[in-house]
């Protein structure tokens, strides 16, 4: 159980890029890092408008002296100071990632970064090789992995509890574009700008997210090869697609399918994974984070609760508040944020933590390559394709 007592030495100096006043998920980065007081923000370039970003790290009590105009400003000024910043989190949209993951790591800083981490394989693997030549830490937000129920799924999986695993169901499938709101939010707009947004929409956007929650539950599965279909029913979103279905065949029999989209008209978030086993399945919904459904064939359906006894140990450690008490995606982040800082501690002082998952560079990487596998299966008419 966590109960906010200093797990590294101090806290560790921490600034952002992006993730200003009116950006979608940086006040969710802050909330989560600063939460356990692992982290301390004393640095920004909060904006692409250098005077809100100021104005926005002011209000955040940052130093005025220490809310940068750019990045590339606040890591040459910043390695200057005695008191430099020793990690930084990336939340600007994702035309921007690369190079600044790319700076960041040059300067010798860990990083948390925004999924996706860039557009092609190529250059992940590149970030992947520049952060091992530094030792330094890349953790990507694939935000869910951090709900406490997610552990006890790979457990479950992990134990026999579900027998042989057959097919994994997931889903992130929301309704909130179904029309071309892009055309009056800022938000949206860049995301179906293939030169900010990347090769695809929703597949990076959202699909990533329940695939890499199938990563955390299933370490050991290996896609063979996969086929893709995807769509732009909002037409001027064309060659972005805002509906997806990807079909995955794994290198041990099992086969996978991922919906993605952001045309589930009525839908909220519409995120879930199913597993399904020999003996037993299990279903995880993040519109219900605290319940893991469990159905063992032939017998009435059971729903494990956060917090509770019965569950692995392994899906305690994380708990907050004890059972009963609805956690969401705020603990689930600052439990990640929590793990970024051990990770980050421990390449500081020259060491790797064994037995300790968190979406770290390769979590990164693989997301960016099962994109580029889609996208690549879809162009060519929704064929099968080997996974490069
Ligand atoms: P947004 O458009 O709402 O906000 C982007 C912010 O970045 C703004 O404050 C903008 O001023 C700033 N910015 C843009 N370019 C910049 C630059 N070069 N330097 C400094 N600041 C800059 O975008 P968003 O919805 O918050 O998405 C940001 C990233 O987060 C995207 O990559 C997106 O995919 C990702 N995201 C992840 C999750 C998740 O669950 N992990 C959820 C939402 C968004």
């Amino acid at each position: 159980m966590i109960f906010g007592e200093r797990n590294i030495e101090k806290p560790i100096r921490w600034a952002m890029v992006g993730g200003g006043r009116g950006g979608q998920i940086g006040y969710i980065h802050r909330s989560a890092a600063l939460r356990d007081n692992n982290f301390q923000l004393v640095a920004g370039a909060f904006d692409i408008d250098p005077v809100r970003g100021k104005d926005f790290g002011v209000n955040l009590h940052v130093d005025s002296e220490r809310c940068y105009p750019d990045y590339k400003t606040m890591f040459a000024e910043e390695a200057e100071r005695e008191d430099s910043i020793q990690a930084v989190s990336i939340a600007t949209p994702n035309g921007t990632h690369f190079e600044i993951t790319k700076a960041a790591l040059n300067a010798s800083l860990h990083v948390v970064c925004e999924k996706p981490l860039c557009f092609t394989t190529e250059e992940a693997e590149e970030l992947e090789a520049l952060a091992k030549e530094k030792n330094r830490v890349v953790g990507v937000t694939y935000g869910y992995a951090g709900h406490q129920m997610i552990e006890q799924a790979r457990q479950m999986i992990a134990n026999g509890d579900l027998g042989e695993i057959r097919i994994v169901k997931m889903q992130f499938a929301h309704g909130f574009h179904s029309e071309a709101v892009e055309e009056k939010s800022a938000s949206t707009k860049w995301r179906v700008d293939p030169k900010v947004a990347g090769p695809s929409y929703v597949l990076g956007d959202v699909g990533t997210h329940p695939l890499f929650l199938s990563e955390v539950m299933l370490p050991n599965f290996r896609i063979n090869r996969l086929m893709c279909s995807r769509q732009s029913f909002v037409k001027s979103r064309a060659p972005l697609e805002d509906n997806a279905f990807t079909i995955m065949e794994y290198d041990n029999g099992a086969i996978g399918y991922v919906w993605s989209s952001c045309v589930n008209a009525g839908a909220m978030h519409g995120h879930s994974i199913r597993v399904v086993g020999s003996k037993a399945s299990i279903e995880w919904d993040d519109e219900r984070p605290n319940q893991l459904r469990y159905e063992v064939q032939g017998k009435p359906a059971q729903i494990l609760d956060r917090g509770m006894d019965y569950n692995y140990p392994e899906a305690l450690v994380n708990d907050r508040i004890g059972a009963g008490h609805a956690e969401g995606l705020f603990e689930a982040w600052s439990n990640l944020y929590t793990r970024f800082a051990l990770a980050m501690d421990a390449a500081d002082r020259g060491e790797t933590l064994e037995n300790m998952w968190y979406p770290d560079i390769h979590a990164g990487v693989e997301g960016v390559r099962w994109v580029e596998n889609c996208v690549r299966s879809a162009d060519n008419g929704a064929v099968w394709v080997d996974y490069k």
